[in-house]
């Protein structure tokens, strides 16, 4: 009837809530979900992705409250080094026998999915720039080195080629 819960580990039989709406159950999963990857960090493999909410039968539906987390890996996009960090997100959702998209998600017979609600969250809480530190100063852009390890010394003046060209301008007396 229901395909292996290791091919969708975060499907959830909600028929009792549902029928029962004020009532809540208890709900904590956790499993790998490939692809969560943003430009420069990812939910690395093997790393679970956690789901601990309480769904709420509604007159409606089901409300799924939460928190989802999962531990990711990155570059620190100024100097490159690996940093890491975790996602812990808390989400609020409604899962619709009618869903509207984007709004809410589709609550199939007596069953919801998380993992689409997982997957979003974990890929819109996933840093767009990581950094190993909020004053990371970066790779000399001039010489390439570690100034977190070396001060290179380089002059880091900002010349704009348009302005030099002015210096050479000569007007005549
Ligand atoms: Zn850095
Ligand atoms: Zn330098």
């Amino acid at each position: 009837m229901t395909r292996p819960a290791r091919t969708r580990p975060f499907v959830v039989e909600v028929g009792a809530v549902r029928r029962r709406p004020g009532s809540r159950l208890a709900v904590q999963r956790a499993a790998e979900l490939d692809g969560l990857r943003v430009v420069d960090a990812a939910v690395p493999a093997g790393a679970e992705v956690t789901v601990d909410v309480e769904a709420q039968g509604v007159p409606d539906g089901v409300v799924v409250t939460g928190t989802i987390g999962a531990r990711w890996e990155g570059a620190c996009r100024r100097c490159l080094r690996p940093v890491e960090g975790l996602v812990a997100a808390r989400v609020t959702e409604v899962f619709d026998p009618h869903p509207v998209e984007g709004e809410t998600y589709p609550l199939e017979g007596d069953q919801i999915d998380l993992e689409p609600l997982a997957r979003q969250t974990v890929l819109l809480e996933l840093p767009l720039a990581p950094l190993c530190r909020p004053d990371c100063p970066g790779l000399c852009p001039r010489c390439g080195v570690d100034r977190n390890e070396v001060d290179c010394g380089c002059d880091l003046t900002v010349r704009d080629e348009r302005w030099a060209a002015l210096d050479e301008l000569r007007f005549d007396s």
